[in-house]
């Protein structure tokens, strides 16, 4: 998976790719499903979610890299899913919150953080496009959902010596990997890759339906 889906495609990193390295990907996928933990696509979790592809997971952890390390940086995932996105963030040292907004999900991905150390893990149900203020400022922010715009509180809760952003921006069935970067008052966005997520759905995302 390391070698033939994320360096192969430029995932360059050796901390992120030592971190997927690390992460056994199949303890998140659900006993007895379909197909291969380790395939080169998304696959469902349950409350019809799920589990990106590894290389999407692999971009976005990349491209949300606090410019001052990994190590003890506060980081902050909307969308918990299968648990996975937050162990890989764990494992490369940072102090992970990570929201989910179906509590069934959340409960098994804890329990599967817990199983895999990286019990520390923070996970909060609720709506994630309202943020985590106690667990702010984040370094880091990445949502794993998709959606029309970045929730402003999000923006807020972003550090301001340089917090950065990762997130798919655009319509239901079509997103573009996103970038803010905050430098106190101002916020600077790159817009990346085209890609396909779930939607983020909440106050400051999309309606359910
Ligand atoms: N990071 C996950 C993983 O590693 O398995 C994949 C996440 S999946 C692509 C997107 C998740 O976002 C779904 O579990 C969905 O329920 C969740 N979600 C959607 N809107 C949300 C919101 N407003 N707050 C929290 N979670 C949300």
């Amino acid at each position: 998976m390391v070698s033939e889906q994320l360096e192969a495609r430029g995932i360059g990193d050796p901390q992120v790719l030592a971190a997927f390295m690390a992460v056994e990907r199949h303890r998140f996928v659900a006993d007895g499903g379909e197909g291969d933990p380790y395939g080169d696509h998304a696959m469902p979790v349950g409350q019809g979610q799920t589990i990106s592809q590894p290389y999407v997971v692999a971009r976005m952890t990349e491209l949300a890299a606090p410019a001052s390390g990994w190590a003890g940086a506060r980081v902050l995932e909307v969308g918990t899913g299968s648990g996975y996105g937050a162990a890989i963030l764990a494992q490369l040292g940072a102090e992970v919150t990570t929201i989910e907004r179906h509590a069934p999900l959340a409960e098994l991905a804890r329990d599967r953080l817990q199983d895999a150390g990286y019990g520390r893990v923070n996970v909060i149900v609720g709506d994630g496009t309202e943020g985590w203020p106690a667990g702010g400022p984040y370094r880091s922010i990445l949502v794993t959902a998709g959606g029309p715009s970045v929730p402003p509180p999000l923006l807020e809760q972003l550090d301001s010596e340089g917090g950065r952003l990762v997130m798919p921006v655009g319509s239901r069935e079509h997103q573009v990997l996103t970038v803010v970067e905050r430098r106190g008052e101002a916020w600077t966005t790159s817009e990346l890759d085209p890609v396909v997520f779930v939607p983020l759905i909440g106050r400051h995302g999309v309606s359910e339906g």
